[in-house]
């Protein structure tokens, strides 16, 4: 394809403005796909995507357009995870492109994911057209919002179209602003191949799918590559690209984006980022390298039903075929038997592969209080990387800690502000910028990443009734006053509940665990003491006392009909509950435990 009759493109949005349903459409009005094989959200193509309504793999799509000039373009359209989770998966996809549409819902105006995911943009040197969506709704204010565009992010948004996603209006007028507005890539036919690898997933039936972007020469099929960052030599044994559908072509020119298959058996083979050039006399510099995708936040997972364990494994080892940035090894606990020690990207990467263990493996879980990686430098001077707070060494031989910090963004209407900050504060955050944008405050934090993972989201969403939002960035390690604390459930330590703390906040926080778990358990015959230690100290305490012989239901008192559906529960599926010595603790206290309100 002649380069000046491509354009390169992917869409930055907040989640829900309307990315996925603006990409139906451009893909609709265009006829790339015909209107009875029309289904919404037509890019995100896992179930749990389009349940959760969130797209987390990048997609792509080859759109052929005949403009109002009277030539046809060819318009690769690459689909971004809208999450902060998958921040990473945003960066990578846009260094293939040379533009963006700027999506924002024109009644809500520009929130945090907008300035992240734009920023991300500029990086990538794109050209940038903003568009408005949500016209069709009465709250839409355009003028407000194009202003907002030009103040928060400065950029230029006067030309902003103005689009209902929805109903088709101002679909043409952004499909001809993508042709005049954005930049023809860029490249030499006649060079060394040099191709970019975007992405890559495994696919039953081709095996493992490689998204590749071509900056110089031709991609051909049956020609021999090598993949620089390995020196891995592949037979390459098909070549097409996706309309959605994959479509088989003979050969990808510059410009050019689609995939390749070579029988490559696992998607650790391929590295995101790679360079791809001919087997001889290939191109002499690779393209600059992605840092892989570190895992920052792990958890075990171990099957409720011990003797799935290796299901589990199964289960686990087919996901990661698939998703490089999901990291596991095995665990053995000494209250929750064998299971697996998993990394993730963050907390939605963690629900998702949970998610999807349980209803496509069938097989339930229980996660452990989810962890960073903390820098452990010992007496002696080595330094290890903790993470499971279970493995902490003895204090003893520790000189000090280290953990992750984060820069948070936070987007918010003035009134929620008081409560951003107060909990901003609570969890040991320290205020770097506070700025307006018209009655919203931009507020930015650095806090540890600890106290992020957990529920800090939840917290904020329910802390300012769901108006603000939040992105953040990992900054750097930092030593603060650190301690492992375990709790004891009838004097027995159970180990998937040990936590890292904060010094100053182990008795708080050790005493709502406590309270916590007090009410999770349900009584035995005998009498609980439940406890939180440091060391050898115990720091808070507990009594469950023990149920009497003659069960009703009104001798629980209290909050009688919570217990009881606690004790239903009980009784329906006694799986659902482990042994700790002789005492049960229900699958939903590992988490619940640690919720902090
Ligand atoms: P994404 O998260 O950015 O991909 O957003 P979606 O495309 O999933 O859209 C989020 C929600 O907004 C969905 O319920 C859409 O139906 C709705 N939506 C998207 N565009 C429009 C629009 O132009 N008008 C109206 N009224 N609703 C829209
Ligand atoms: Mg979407």
């Amino acid at each position: 394809t002649d380069l000046n009759k491509i354009r390169n493109f992917s869409i930055v949005a907040h989640i829900d403005h309307g990315k996925s349903t603006l990409a139906d459409r451009l893909i609709q009005e265009t006829g790339t796909v015909k209107d009875r094989d029309m289904k919404e959200q037509l890019l995100d193509s896992m179930d749990i995507e389009r349940e959760r309504g969130i797209t987390i793999k990048a997609n792509t799509v080859r759109i052929d357009y005949k403009a109002d000039d009277g030539e046809t373009y060819v318009l690769n359209l690459i689909d971004t995870p809208g999450h902060v989770d998958f921040a990473y998966e945003v960066s990578r996809s846009m260094r293939a492109v040379e533009g963006s549409l700027l999506v924002v819902d024109s009644t809500q105006g520009v929130e945090a994911q907008t300035l992240a995911n734009v920023y991300q943009a500029i990086d990538a040197d794109h050209d940038i057209v903003p568009v408005l969506n949500k016209i069709d709704l009465p709250a839409s204010d355009c003028d407000r919002v194009a202003e907002q565009i030009e103040d928060v992010i400065g950029i230029d948004a006067t030309g902003a179209i103005q689009v209902s996603a929805k109903t088709g209006q101002g679909i043409h007028e952004t499909l001809e602003s993508i042709v005049k507005e954005l930049p023809a890539p860029k490249g030499d036919v006649d060079a060394p191949l040099k191709a970019m690898l975007v992405d890559s997933w495994y696919d039953a039936y081709l095996g493992v799918i490689v998204l590749v972007r071509i900056m110089d020469g031709t991609l051909k099929k049956g020609m021999k590559v090598r993949f620089m960052s390995n020196n891995t030599l592949h037979h390459v044994d098909r070549i097409g690209v996706f309309r959605p559908e994959m479509e088989m072509i003979d050969e990808l020119g510059p410009g050019e984006i689609g995939f390749l298959t070579a029988s490559i058996k696992q998607v650790r083979d391929t590295r995101v980022g790679d360079t791809i050039t001919n087997e001889r006399n290939g191109c002499e510099v690779a393209l600059d390298g992605f840092k892989p995708a570190q895992p920052v936040v792990f958890c075990g997972l171990f099957p409720v039903d011990s003797s799935e364990f290796e299901d589990l494994r199964e289960a686990i080892d087919k996901l990661a075929l698939n998703d490089a940035s999901f990291s596991f090894e095995m665990e053995t606990s000494a209250a929750l038997g064998f299971g697996f020690r998993c990394g993730f990207l963050g907390l939605l990467h963690l629900e998702v592969i949970r998610d999807r263990i349980e209803r496509e493996y069938d097989i339930e879980l229980i996660t452990t209080a989810p962890s960073v990686i903390y820098e452990i430098h010992l007496r002696d001077g080595t330094m290890l990387e903790l993470h499971n707070p279970a493995d902490m060494p003895d204090m003893t031989h520790v000189e000090h800690l280290q953990e992750p910090r984060i820069k948070a963004t936070i987007l918010v209407p003035d009134e929620y502000l008081g409560d951003v900050l107060k909990l901003c504060q609570d969890r040991r955050g320290i205020q770097e910028d506070l700025t307006y944008a018209g009655s919203r405050a931009l507020v930015v934090y650095d806090l540890p990443l600890n106290e992020v993972v957990f529920d800090f989201y939840d917290r904020l969403k329910s802390v300012t009734k769901g108006y603000a939002s939040f992105d953040y960035q990992m900054t750097g390690y930092r030593q603060d006053n650190l301690v492992k604390m375990s709790i004891l459930v009838n004097d027995e330590p159970v180990d998937a509940l040990s936590t890292m703390v904060h010094r100053d906040r182990a008795e708080a926080r050790g005493r709502a665990m406590v309270e916590k778990l007090k009410d999770l358990i349900p009584r035995h015959m005998f009498k609980i003491p439940i406890q939180a230690a440091i060391g050898g100290k115990v720091i808070a305490r507990e009594t469950l006392s023990a149920m009497r012989k003659d069960v009703t239901a009104k001798c629980y008192g209290g909050d009688a009909s919570r217990k009881r559906k606690l004790l239903d529960k009980q009784k329906k599926g006694k799986k659902k509950m482990r042994q700790f010595g002789q005492v049960n603790i229900p699958q939903e206290a590992f988490i619940s435990a640690l919720k902090m309100d």
